[in-house]
């Protein structure tokens, strides 16, 4: 039961705003947000009390230097930086691909001034937005030409709905899919203004079954990548070759919707046979449509790349207006397309696929690292390593799974669910795994100094501060 006088002790908004340790940060933030901040720390202290959550309240000058430093670590944002310890590398939920720092200096300089977006310095006359990308995608997927709009299910309905309008598309069965939410390839190609002629079965399409497709009229062929499933068992496919010596013949466009699209070999991750847009248009994809911020490891955004004169007819579609990505994007994409270049520097500073590429051994390593900090420094815990298997996540890889490793948690008194609910409270918030009802995380999807701010947030629950 709430105890009125821990009530009657939780300090007025004035007071914690009067205090030293608020003097000091009041010239340095805007005035209205600190006291919304303080306002809603306060009566969350309230309820926390009144459930009986918690069973002391610090003294005023605690309570403001824990209020100001919470809001230097998370400020007044809803939308803020997360720690992820899931080791689903594309977590979808969590932002997707993190970027590196020389990427987000970038973004930060762009965004801070004015920019040469839509103009060309050399000749002082307006230019195109996605030229400072259309070289680098020619050179990095081997393609006549390139466009980027805002992600990759514009990237595929411009596509449907310039190419493919009023059209009948062949498409198998077997990849007729939904991908996150509410994007289902059969009513995007609905929008496109596409006429859907289903070929083949779930699990098996020949190519005799496009042929007969195409016979009847079919005026393109759309292939989906199976993203975020797989099927195994008594199945056939009819690869991009195959589809391509067909739509050759019948003289009509094959296009692909890739997902994600990963810009160098996959053996370089030590993940062989991950698809990449190069290797389609060299099977002789016409476009080929991809996400920035999956296996690019970029910003959000949708990439189509091809031929030429398709490129050029997506390009004039006035949906592209509309559809159309945004210069912060488009700076984070630019210079993580320049660090793609090199096979070194993409690895080095590209964190997605530093993290898609780090082996057991690495990660044991780093989770001992972790587990001995944990256990030097905060004795409540109860801590082990443990073997995982992380994901690469996003609909990238549906049938890979990485040989992680982690650190699993225990602190007396606490029951593992309302652990993870603790950590994911901290003012950093930590998302974490909870397998066979423990608190595991992984360290693979940690981000530099993560490990600082997972221990800061382990010290407050042990603490009581957070209990
Ligand atoms: C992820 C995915 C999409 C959607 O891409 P966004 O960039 O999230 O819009 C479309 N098609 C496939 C095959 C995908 O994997």
């Amino acid at each position: 039961m709430a105890d009125k006088s821990l009530l009657r002790s939780i300090p007025r908004v004035d007071a914690i705003l009067g205090s030293p340790r608020m003097a000091a940060l009041r010239g340095q933030v805007p005035a209205g947000q600190l006291t919304d901040f303080v306002r809603a720390s306060l009566a969350r202290l309230r309820e926390e009390v009144l459930s009986g959550e918690r069973d002391h309240v610090a003294g005023e000058d605690e309570l403001a230097r824990d209020i100001a430093d919470d809001y230097l670590a998370r400020g007044p944002h809803r939308l803020r930086r997360t720690i992820n310890a899931t080791g689903v590398v594309l977590h979808t939920n969590l932002g997707r691909a993190p970027l590196g720092p020389e990427v987000a200096a970038h973004v930060a300089e762009v965004a801070q001034g004015y920019s040469n977006l839509e103009y060309e310095l050399g000749d002082g006359a307006r230019g195109g937005r996605g030229s400072c990308v259309e070289g680098l995608l020619r050179e990095l997927c081997g393609a006549e030409d390139a466009l980027v709009v805002n992600n990759n299910a514009a990237a595929a309905l411009l596509m449907l709905d310039t190419i493919c309008r009023g059209r009948d598309v062949a498409i198998s069965r077997g990849e007729l899919v939904e991908i996150g939410g509410s994007f289902r390839v059969p009513d995007i190609l609905a929008r496109g203004g596409a006429c859907l002629v289903e070929v083949g079965t779930t699990n098996k399409t020949h190519p005799a079954d496009y042929e007969r497709a195409v016979a009847e009229g079919a005026g393109a062929i759309l292939k989906v990548h199976r993203s975020n499933f797989y099927m195994g068992g008594f199945t056939e496919e009819v690869g991009l070759p195959g589809l391509s010596a067909i739509a050759r013949q019948a003289k009509i466009p094959l296009l692909f919707d890739l997902g994600a699209g990963l810009l160098m070999p996959g053996e370089a991750l030590g993940l062989p046979g991950v698809p990449s847009p190069r290797a389609a248009i060299r099977d002789g994809a016409d476009l080929v449509c991809f996400s920035g911020d999956k296996l690019v490891g970029s910003a959000q955004a949708g990439i189509v790349v091809g031929r030429a004169e398709l490129v050029a007819r997506l390009r004039e579609n006035p949906l592209a207006r509309a559809l159309r990505i945004d210069k912060l994007s488009l700076a984070a994409l630019e210079a993580t397309l320049r660090l793609s270049r090199s096979r070194a520097d993409a690895l080095g500073h590209v964190p997605t696929l530093r993290m898609l590429s780090l082996g057991r051994e690495e990660l044991l390593a780093r989770a001992e690292a972790l587990a001995a900090r944990v256990a030097g420094e905060l004795p409540a815990f109860a801590c082990r390593v443990v073997e995982l298997e992380d994901e690469a996540g996003g609909g990238s890889l549906p049938s890979t799974l990485l040989p992680g490793a982690g650190v699993e948690l225990e602190l007396a008194g606490t029951p593992s669910a309302r652990l993870e609910a603790l950590l994911r409270a901290a003012p950093v918030p930590v998302v974490c795994l909870l397998r066979d009802d423990r608190v595991v995380l992984s360290v693979r999807t940690l981000q530099e100094g993560d490990e600082d701010e997972v221990v800061r947030a382990l010290g407050r629950i042990a603490g009581g501060g957070a209990r």
